[in-house]
């Protein structure tokens, strides 16, 4: 059984990190969606209130499961049982970091990294710009997965 981990801070989920879960169920038999717990990074949405609604987006589908996680990444996936770790790439930016996070994740635990490339439309969503839009009290709505 393929399984991979899909870890970020989802803060919050988008629909650039729902079609990665999508895409990524065409090539693993379970994915389990890891919200990391980040002391250094300041949350906006409430990391419980995260985990309450990625879940619900997936109710309905067994292969995917949701967790808080508070230690390594690799340790999440060892405890998970899992040897993969998807990640999705919008830019080259994204690709530098995610090639480094990869090294060090195949180096400590032998993890091997998936990246999937976004779809162009969703190029340019990211957490960070529903987080701004949401500060100045605008509808975030489109870029939320619906249920
Ligand atoms: P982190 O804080 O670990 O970077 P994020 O929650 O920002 O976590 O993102 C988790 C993963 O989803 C990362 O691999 C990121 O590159 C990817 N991702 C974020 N937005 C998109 C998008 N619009 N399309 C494809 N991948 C995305």
């Amino acid at each position: 059984m393929k399984k991979a981990i899909f870890p970020g801070s989802f803060d919050p989920f988008t629909i650039g990190h729902y079609d990665i879960v999508q895409r990524g169920l065409d090539l693993f038999d379970e994915i389990v969606i890891g919200i990391g717990r980040n002391s250094v990074k300041k949350e906006t949405f409430p990391i419980r209130e995260r985990l309450a609604a990625i879940e619900r987006l997936f109710e309905n589908n067994p292969k995917v499961r949701v967790a808080i996680y508070d230690c390594l990444t690799v340790d999440f996936a060892r405890e998970q049982n899992a040897h993969f770790i998807l990640r999705g790439i919008r830019c080259v930016e994204d690709f530098e970091y995610e090639r480094n996070m990869a090294e060090a994740n195949k180096q400590l635990g032998g993890m091997e990294t998936i990246l999937l490339y976004t779809r162009p439309e969703y190029a340019h969503i990211s957490s960070t710009l529903v987080r701004d839009l949401y500060s100045y009290n605008k509808d975030v709505s489109e870029f939320l997965p619906k249920r």
